[in-house]
């Protein structure tokens, strides 16, 4: 179906001008330190990606507090993105200021346990209904093991994936569909990896059936809804469908919940009663430390269990199956996440965020009604955002299909000149523990008038 968009070309690109000269002549600052940074970092950044993720000039970051941060220039910033959720527990929360820095005091790392990793391992277990934990640095890296343990123990190599997915920075993951067939995503990616890659249209089961069918898939791995092309939620019954066909051929299910779970304590896995063989963490769980974590079954922890294997000098495998980092589990980051679970990510700052949630998803839903705009608002818990039609999408493809990244992006230049921060494009907006009414408020205020200025 053909839309006619809200913004006719023309006056998106003067919108769009008018607020680019207005966010570049207010930060000289950040374009100096900018200009300085290109002479030892490409692109002038630590991380190249920082340079494209916003059509503009990034701004050089001064400090956070809570749920908001400024730059260099002075400007204060409403987080409404949270660095893509990896700080949806706010800036600085003191519990983890303080844990972190005693431990740091008290030495940082050892490669030897910390009695905080079996706090966290319980606390986890309880959480997620699975019985065995272990920790990296990234989601990125917790889904790594995911994938090598289901191989092993499946004796299997494929691995299926949903169109719209992201599961991080891993040869494996970084692959798209192309045809019927997968292919490397950016350059710099072997075709073998994606030889081993199936994927599929997210809610559709026909395909699923399809691909698992030859017997050869050792993992599914599934956000319960997807989170990396705006949102896209699970269709009644898709997950139930999923878990039968995933055990009726004998593959193993993980569920990448690296921003799902700022829905519930056990993220979407215990708000929606679902059944999965590992679940895949990172982001916030470590309070702004970098960690990830994985759950496993009895079954695919089974090898982690067995003894070193020794080959005339000590390996560091266990099992022979290739996990672990230097810096896994160390004890920084297992003191950050203690702090976090008990202290931020406690189950009441879940019932409160969710109700913030609400209170978003209900005020933009009344926005766009108030401007006669069919925008469709979806609910889920914290991340509420909505799509620029009349109906919310059931895939990726449809997703794309809807976006309006030009649309997106003059909103992101328009928040950031007035005090909201939105660092992916396709993210939308989502409370963080550390907001309460008057941030939701501020965020809705500023669309009201975003919505009065373009329309
Ligand atoms: N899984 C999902 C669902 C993600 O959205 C991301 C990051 N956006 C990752 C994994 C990887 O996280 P990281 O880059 O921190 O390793």
């Amino acid at each position: 179906r053909a839309r006619r968009p809200v913004l006719d070309p023309t006056r998106l690109a003067f919108l769009t001008g008018r607020e680019e000269q207005r966010f570049l002549a207010d930060r000289p600052r950040s374009l100096a330190l900018l200009d300085r940074a290109r002479a030892h970092m490409p692109g002038g950044v630590p991380m190249a990606w920082m340079t494209a993720m916003h059509g503009h000039p990034p701004v050089f970051a001064a400090e956070g507090d809570g749920a908001w941060f400024t730059d260099v220039d002075g400007h204060r910033y409403l987080d409404m993105n949270q660095a893509d959720l990896s700080m949806n527990v706010g800036f600085g929360p003191p519990a983890v200021v303080a844990a972190v820095a005693d431990r740091m005091r008290r030495g940082s790392q050892f490669m030897l346990p910390t009695e905080d990793a079996i706090w966290c391992a319980e606390e986890l277990a309880e959480r997620w209904e699975l019985p065995y934990w272990q920790f990296t640095l990234s989601a990125s890296g917790a889904n790594t093991e995911i994938i090598r343990l289901a191989r092993h123990v499946s004796g299997r190599d494929k691995i299926l994936m949903f169109d719209g997915k992201y599961h991080g920075h891993i040869e494996d993951s970084l692959v798209i569909m192309a045809g019927n067939g997968v292919k490397p995503e950016l350059y710099g990616l072997s075709d073998a990896a994606a030889s081993r890659a199936r994927m599929v249209p997210f809610n559709d089961l026909d395909a699923v059936d399809r691909a698992l069918a030859p017997r050869d898939v050792a993992l599914c791995i599934v956000e319960p809804a997807l989170t990396n092309v705006g949102v896209v939620m699970p269709a009644e019954g898709f997950h139930q469908g999923l878990r039968e066909l995933t055990e009726h051929y004998g593959t193993f299910l993980a569920l990448d919940e690296t921003h799902t779970q700022i829905a519930s304590p056990g993220g979407l896995k215990r708000l929606w009663n679902l059944e999965a063989d590992a679940v895949g963490l990172g982001k916030t769980i470590g309070g702004g430390v970098p960690i990830g974590a994985y759950g496993l079954s009895e079954t695919l922890a089974q090898p982690l269990k067995q003894p070193p294997v020794m080959q005339g000098a000590p390996m560091e495998s266990v099992g022979g199956v290739a996990t672990g980092g230097t810096l896994y589990g160390n004890a920084l980051s297992m003191a950050a996440c203690r702090a976090a679970l008990s202290q931020v990510l406690t189950p009441q700052g879940f019932v409160r965020t969710a109700a913030l949630g609400a209170q978003l998803a209900d005020g933009l839903a009344g926005l766009f009604a108030a401007g006669s705009l069919d925008w469709q608002v979806h609910r889920l818990t914290s991340r509420s955002g909505f799509t620029f039609a009349d109906h919310l999408p059931r895939n990726a493809a449809e997703a794309r299909e809807l976006a309006q990244p030009g649309l997106y992006r003059l909103l992101r230049l328009w928040m950031a000149n007035r005090g909201v921060w939105e660092s992916v494009a396709t993210a939308g907006p989502t409370v963080s523990f550390a907001m309460a009414e008057a941030e939701v408020e501020f965020y809705l205020e500023r669309m009201r008038e975003f919505l009065g200025d373009i329309l």
